[in-house]
């Protein structure tokens, strides 16, 4: 058994457990599962949906869809969640600012948007159990078998023909965030034990500022940078201001946490001007996710597909993590419908490796972005070049948010039966 799939356990089944069966088990409901659910649904494909959180669940996020996000939303005919439209990214660092127009992105709130796509998804026949631990106890061919324990500590089996990993971020620590909430907040290493292959990197944070906190106006995405990592701003439906941010861990620490290290970033990036959000940022109640950075071995295992982040994870810029996880559920359903319904094969593992190698090959750019940007020469430069020709950089955004050619936002890939 390959302990390296995220979501994956060597341990046996208990005894005296319950057990049922399906042709496709999805774990995990953020946009990765619950995309994959709901297109599988709609094929006609009886789904499983596990979730760890209680639904609605939060997530550390900036909570901006890109283009590709809502050509993926617009495919699957979903457009009833609340957002405010973003129509400028604002860019600061070391004393320097530069602005670009934002074409086709809207920011949301996270709990309030998976919980939407979890909604169309039970619309269209997806059963979900959410409070419920999953983990894949054995891989065979054909099928698996996936222990569920309940937050009350029940546990059950299920057989399923195929089953599809979409959870997430293998943990692995936070440094200096407390209060954790939503699926970051509950998941633990023993569950889920994370790909070797997770490199040093930064850790995400987040959290949520009062409406008017800070100066932000409408339709505007600030990201505030230097090398210690960056610090976005997006002001929510509700009024509410997201504040998601990637952050070094070693200055998280010696700063006294992700709050005071994120006052400090913007602090830095601000030569005059509003010094309101610096307190508010520290005294904040931050949540965290594990080391941002990965990629997972095996994309796929007999009977088993990893998607999502769990899978690869790519610093998102403006948007990308949530338009690369739905178009990977995109990608992922025409195989997994075709496992299902005939079997699993090698040759379907096969095919979803060279997928995940093809998207991950497509990230290096937005990581790329995200590396230069803390660079402090290559961030002004970058902005220099931002201020002067915003529309080279408009270019590098939309490449970065369009992904690989296999992963379309448009439209379904999976036939009815
Ligand atoms: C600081 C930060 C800012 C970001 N900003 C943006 C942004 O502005 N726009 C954007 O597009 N992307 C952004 N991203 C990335 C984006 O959040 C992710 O790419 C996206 O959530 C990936 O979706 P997913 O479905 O793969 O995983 P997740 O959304 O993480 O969902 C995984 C789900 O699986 C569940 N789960 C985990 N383990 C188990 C288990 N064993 N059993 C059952 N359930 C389980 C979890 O509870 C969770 O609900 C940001 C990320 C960070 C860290």
């Amino acid at each position: 058994m390959n302990d390296d799939l995220p979501g994956s356990h060597g341990t046996d089944a208990p005894r005296g457990a319950g057990h049922d069966a399906w042709p496709v088990v999805i774990i995990g409901a953020g946009p990765a599962g619950a995309t994959a659910a709901l297109l599988l649904a709609r094929a006609g494909i009886p789904v499983l949906l596990l979730e760890r959180a209680r639904l609605p669940r939060g997530k550390v996020c900036g909570g901006c869809l890109n283009g590709r996000a809502l050509a993926m939303l617009a495919s699957l005919g979903i457009d009833d969640f609340p957002h405010a439209p973003l129509h400028r990214l604002d860019l600061r660092c070391d004393g320097a600012s530069a602005g670009m127009p934002l074409a086709r992105s809207l920011a949301v709130d996270r709990a309030v948007f998976d919980a939407v796509l979890v909604r169309h998804g039970r619309a269209a026949g997806v059963v979900v159990r959410d409070g419920c631990s999953a983990t894949v106890i054995r891989r065979s061919r054909p099928g698996a078998v996936v222990r569920c324990v309940s937050d009350e500590g029940t546990a059950s089996l299920v057989h399923a023909g195929c089953v599809i990993i979409a959870t997430g971020l293998p943990r692995g620590g936070a440094p200096g965030t407390s209060g954790t909430s939503g699926s970051e907040a509950r998941a633990r290493p023993r569950d889920q034990p994370g790909p070797r292959s997770i490199r040093r990197g930064l850790f995400g944070a987040g959290t949520r500022l009062p409406p008017g906190s800070i100066e932000l106006p409408p339709g505007v995405l600030r990201l505030v940078f230097d090398r210690r990592g960056y610090v976005g701003f997006a002001g929510l439906a509700d009024g509410e201001i997201d504040v998601g941010a990637a952050l070094e861990p070693a200055a998280a620490r010696a700063a006294g946490g992700p709050g005071p290290l994120a006052a400090a970033i913007v602090q830095a990036a601000r030569r005059s001007g509003d010094a309101r959000a610096d307190d508010m940022l520290t005294d904040a109640r931050w949540s965290g996710t594990p080391r941002l950075a990965h990629r997972n071995p095996a994309p796929a295992a007999p009977s088993c597909f990893v998607i999502g982040d769990a899978a690869c994870y790519s610093q998102p810029i403006t948007g990308e993590g949530i338009g690369w996880a739905m178009a990977s559920a995109h990608s992922v359903a025409a195989i997994a419908a075709d496992a299902a319904r005939y079997g699993w094969t090698p040759a379907h593992g096969r095919r979803w490796t060279g997928m995940q190698r093809r998207a991950a090959r497509s990230m290096w750019t937005a990581s790329l972005l995200g590396t230069l940007f803390r660079s402090p020469c290559a961030g002004r430069a970058l902005l220099a070049v931002t201020a002067a020709v915003p529309g080279v950089a408009r270019a590098v955004l939309d490449h970065v948010g369009r992904g690989p050619r296999d992963a379309p936002g448009a439209p379904c890939p999976v036939r009815s039966a």
